[in-house]
């Protein structure tokens, strides 16, 4: 099938390339050049394990190409789809790509007289690729929905492990409100064989952002807990949790004995709340949304309630610990908002890096692939020095936070730096490690306060 993806970020890129390697003549549109030209070269415009070698081979088998998309953009493609931002403003869903995007494609099935499908993969609030997307597209085309087709099909690969979600989905949600589309949507997933369901646009949107509520839900849920534990005192919520997880419910036992341990379980460890690109501005679109059709979100404003002052709780159990920010040298380890990916959106060591400058604190940061992106976020500060080895700066610091769980932040708990960290503050932001790993240290974490 000859596709169009408009939008080539994390979701577009991924998703072109992953649909030319299953043998589908993909071109990305992008609105930044230097986007294109990198992309044409075979270079990825972010971090993605295993994606710069697929780029390099569906380059090489001529199945993928990139462009820039112009006011008069021949899409040449009988499948059209949307993978643009859809950032938060103002606690809105911002959907000014979108509307964008659409009225570039409104004016080119103008010109066409085949019949073309319109999908929505970027994540929308239930409701818009049937009325905002719809009504565009028909403004700028004259054409009437069922001259050309409308599909959603929200996408859930995760940072960091995106290649192997996209190409080993566990399901895939398919939206659409006329045939035609359906046909296509079948077509285009045809190689893939996991469940598919499918349901109108509306419910296929509105999956996306259960889906993203639900496990956000979990992290606020286990963090208050953890924050309770600490206030009861004598309590470590590890503890607590590895006999919550316990539950078959959470852990199936099956009929051999043994246990299964799910990926679910990770939502269920405290630490200093979620970021990324998608849960912080998910919640707040479905509870702005929930607001305006007149249903009082209780738990969403409890979630982001939660995870928002959750950074702080990191701060106030340095401060209780350090008696004083002023003029400490701290050393952070981890920008990235999760591991396997250079993405700093909504990042939480951002947060707690201004909340540090405020207070004059001496800040070394270090993450593996995320520096060139948080230079671009926090900017130039005197008191803040991006370091390319945390190893050789251990000892010139009063305190070492580990806010991302990178493979080789591991290796502190090595014998080897035991004493480098004698006496200094080691806080486990995101439960890496155990107490016993720091003999030597103040073992600091979320949740404990034995
Ligand atoms: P992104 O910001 O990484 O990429 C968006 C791309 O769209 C950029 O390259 C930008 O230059 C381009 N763009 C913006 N306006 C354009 C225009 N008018 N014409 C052409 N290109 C334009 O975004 P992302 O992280 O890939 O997210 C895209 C959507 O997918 C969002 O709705 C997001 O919520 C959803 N999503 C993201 C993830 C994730 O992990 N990142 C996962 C699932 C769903």
């Amino acid at each position: 099938m000859k596709i169009s993806i408009i939008g080539t970020g994390y979701v577009g890129l991924v998703s072109g390339v992953c649909l030319a390697s299953k043998g589908h003549n993909v071109t990305c549109y992008d609105n930044n050049d230097e986007v294109v030209d990198s992309l044409n070269s075979g270079t990825p415009t972010f971090y993605e394990t295993g994606l710069q070698q697929m780029l390099a081979s569906v380059l090489k088998h001529q199945k993928f190409g990139a462009k820039l998309i112009s006011n008069g953009t021949d899409f040449d493609s009988e499948l059209l789809i949307i993978a643009v931002g859809t950032p938060s403003k103002n606690g809105k869903i911002n959907l000014s790509y979108i509307k964008k995007v659409s009225e570039s494609i409104g004016k080119y099935l103008k010109l066409n007289n085949n019949f073309i499908s319109v999908v929505v993969k970027s994540t929308v609030i239930p409701g818009t690729t049937d009325t905002v997307v719809r009504n565009v597209l028909e403004k700028f085309s004259g054409k009437r929905l069922g001259e050309f087709g409308l599909g959603m099909n929200p996408e859930f690969l995760r940072e960091g492990n995106a290649i192997d979600d996209f190409m080993e989905p566990d399901r895939i949600i398919l939206g659409y409100d006329d045939k035609k589309t359906l046909k296509l949507l079948k077509k285009l997933y045809e190689p893939w064989d996991c469940d598919k369901i499918f349901v109108n646009t509306r419910t296929a949107e509105m999956i996306k952002y259960a889906n993203n509520i639900l496990l956000a839900t979990q992290i606020s849920t286990t963090n208050e807990l953890a924050n309770i534990a600490t206030a009861i005192e004598g309590i470590d919520i590890m503890d607590v949790m590895n006999g919550v997880y316990a539950d078959r419910r959470w852990s199936p036992i099956l009929n051999d004995s043994t246990r299964i341990s799910p990926d679910i379980l990770t939502y269920l460890v405290p630490g200093c709340g979620f970021g990324g690109s998608c849960f912080p501005k998910d919640v707040k679109a479905l509870r702005s949304k929930s607001y305006e059709v007149g249903v009082e979100p209780k738990i969403l404003d409890a979630i982001l309630a939660v995870n928002e002052s959750q950074p702080y709780q990191v701060i106030k159990l340095l401060e209780n610990s350090l008696l004083d920010l002023n003029n400490k040298r701290i050393m952070l380890l981890g920008l990235a908002f999760k591991p396997g990916t250079d993405d700093v959106r909504e990042s939480v060591s951002l947060k707690i890096i201004n909340y540090l400058l405020k207070n004059k604190t001496k800040i070394l940061a270090h993450d593996p692939i995320a520096i060139d992106n948080s230079k671009k976020v926090v900017g130039k500060n005197k008191n803040l020095e991006f370091i390319n080895d945390w190893k050789d700066n251990l000892s010139s610091v009063d305190a070492i936070l580990v806010a991302t769980k990178w493979e080789e932040y591991k290796k502190l708990s090595s014998a080897k730096y035991q004493d480098e960290l004698n006496g200094k503050v080691l806080f486990d932001i995101r439960r890496f490690f155990t107490p016993k790993d720091f003999p030597k240290s103040v073992y600091l974490t979320i949740g404990r306060s034995i």
